[in-house]
């Protein structure tokens, strides 16, 4: 009798999906393109390796696109709307961006032992949004990278403790950078471990918070640090 149910349930719950399906088909993130997670055409503004300079000596980062148009719709449905079907092909772009930056840096073009290091969330966005949305990006990308044959390890060892409010709504570098400053936390020590650091995040603004974690890795023993982003906003010059 429990079997019956439980059978009975499996197809009710099939039903109630497709219908799901037919009432609410899903469109691309970026642009709405019907049955699509995220159509070719916005998937290819995520192909490049943009320098985003950092502020102080942290150097620069390197994002797969720019933060505006169908980029930025994409980034927003994903982080903000709960798509969590854009993981995916957001880790596989991030993974790519990470191939072509470990070719492009002649001291790490023979790096094949990477750390993954997740961009830390605060407390009360991770509690907004249900989830800490770096971390399902390293993870996959992990995956990606480890079946080219990399050695890979996922650390989320980055904490970020005392900030309020939402990141990319701060004023300017200076004030992003002051709210940020000392409430970066690396809860590992990283002395000797001569593995190629990279900072994921999904959106650099004014780079303070890329900054910050790459300064507080590279005071945790970190010897090479790189950071990436999904998208970076726009250089003046762009
Ligand atoms: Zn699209």
């Amino acid at each position: 009798m429990r079997t019956v149910v439980l059978r009975f349930f499996d197809v009710l719950r099939a039903w109630l999906a497709a219908i799901e399906d037919v009432l609410l088909p899903r469109g691309c993130a970026g642009c709405d393109k019907p049955d699509e997670v995220l159509c070719p055409s916005c998937a290819s503004l995520f192909g490049h390796a943009y320098p985003k300079a950092l502020p102080g000596d942290a150097g620069c980062c390197y994002g797969c696109s720019w933060y505006r148009g169908a980029v930025r719709q994409a980034i927003l449905n994903w982080k903000d709307h709960g798509d969590e079907e854009c993981d995916r092909a957001f880790a596989l772009v991030l993974a790519d961006l990470a191939l072509k930056v470990v070719a492009q840096e002649s001291p790490y073009s023979r790096t094949r032992s990477l750390a993954l290091i997740p961009a830390p969330s605060s407390p009360s966005s991770m509690h907004r949004r249900g989830r800490w949305q770096t971390l399902p990006l390293v993870r996959l990308m992990a995956r990606r990278l480890d079946s080219l044959g990399f050695s890979v390890v996922t650390k989320p060892v980055l904490k970020l403790e005392g900030v309020h409010g939402k990141s990319v709504q701060a004023s300017s570098a200076q004030s992003r950078s002051r709210r940020i400053e000392g409430h970066v936390r690396v809860i590992e020590d990283l002395k000797g471990d001569d593995s190629l650091f990279i900072v994921v995040d999904d959106i650099v603004t004014t780079g303070a918070t890329m900054g910050q974690c790459i300064s507080a890795l590279r005071a945790a023993g970190a010897r090479n640090v790189i950071g990436l982003a999904l998208a970076c906003t726009p250089n003046r010059d762009e």
